[in-house]
């Protein structure tokens, strides 16, 4: 099968590989599209702390089951259309054991440990395989796993309805972060952006909001925007150092501030706001099997009522041939949105 292997940092070459075995309680997956995520870039830069070359990345992907071997009641066969929740836990160490597999101490991804969704085909466990509805496009489906990180994300800030949010990065990981807040009844959801192409993006979606920091003032047009008092959730999705000292300016006395953007270095941050305001500080790391599952059904329901196009999340389609291009073009920040690998 051809696939695209990292074989050194920032070197991608496209072999033919053997298609994968697959054992007991796993299936095989003809891949269909595959997402370039934030991830895969860091890690194509040798930035990445724990992934090793040579590797077939890819963890954010749909196709069909092209062979199963399963002896469990699962409702899976051949020819259907799947995504997999990619991670893989040791099952041993504290996390697993109180059941928190996602903050496993020896968390793995499929697509980034082991082969991912840059090749034809690939393997994954059968417990891991979630069939999306016929409603949803193979497209939007393969964006699932982002969208299990913002489902995620929403049930870390502890968001309800009424909440007022700023979102700090609308990359597309904010994006989507900030439009799970809007289905999830947040009443005003603003953004935080200093890149013109994403800020089109983000309105181009009904947002209104919109701080950009190059132009003014960010933690006074916060308060604006808040009459003041702050906004109940701040999530830091930009990991950039202006990104973690706004997140405490803007958010409220005894608000929530979530980090999820990966800051380059350590970053200066103001406990003294944290302290006096009372803020919780949080973490939020992937997503949990459910999440992950709550996140497709979400995609279902935006897709049924139509409100507005997932379709436009996708700035680009392109061949696995195209991939470090594709690569060298999401890192450039000259598109807003996701570029998705087509087989
Ligand atoms: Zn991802
Ligand atoms: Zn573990």
């Amino acid at each position: 099968m051809k696939a695209a292997v990292l074989t050194a940092w920032e070197n991608i070459e496209i072999q033919d590989v053997p298609v994968p075995e697959i054992g007991e309680e796993e299936c095989l997956i003809k891949v269909r599209y595959a997402g370039i995520c934030g991830t895969d870039l860091h890690i194509y830069g040798g930035h990445h702390p724990t992934a090793k070359t040579p590797v077939i990345l890819g963890h954010e992907f749909v196709g069909t089951i092209e062979r199963i071997n399963t002896k469990s009641p699962v409702n899976l066969k051949i020819g259907d259309r799947v995504v997999v929740e990619p991670l893989i836990s040791c099952s041993s160490c504290g996390a697993c054991r109180e059941g928190n597999w996602h903050v496993c101490q020896n968390l793995k991804l499929l697509g980034i440990h082991t082969g991912g969704g840059f090749a034809e085909y690939l393997r994954a466990p059968v417990g891991k395989v979630i069939k999306v509805n016929d409603r949803l496009t193979d497209r939007i489906a393969a964006m699932a796993e982002p969208f299990a990180v913002g489902f995620h994300v929403n049930q870390r800030a502890g968001v309800k309805n009424g909440d007022r949010v700023l979102v700090i990065g609308a990359g597309p990981i904010g994006l989507i972060v900030g439009l799970v807040a809007r289905e999830g009844g947040a009443a005003q959801i603003a953004f935080s952006e200093i890149n013109p192409i994403r800020i089109d993006q983000v309105r181009s979606f009904g947002f209104t909001d919109i701080i950009n920091p190059i132009e003014n003032d960010a933690a006074a047009e916060a308060a604006l925007l808040t009459e003041g008092e702050g906004f109940d959730v701040v999530i830091e999705v930009s990991g950039s150092q202006a990104g973690l000292l706004l997140a405490t300016q803007a958010c409220r006395i005894r608000g929530t501030v979530v980090f999820v953007g990966f800051p380059g270095s350590i970053p200066q941050f103001n406990v003294m706001q944290g302290i006096f305001k009372e803020l919780t500080m949080v973490g939020s790391r992937v997503y949990t099997y459910s999440h992950f599952q709550k996140a497709v059904r979400l995609l279902e329901s935006v897709e049924a009522a139509g409100h507005y196009d997932l379709e436009k999340l996708i700035s680009g389609v392109h061949s696995l041939e195209e991939l470090a291009q594709s690569i060298q073009t999401m890192k450039e920040g000259t598109v807003p949105g996701k570029i998705l690998i087509e087989f």
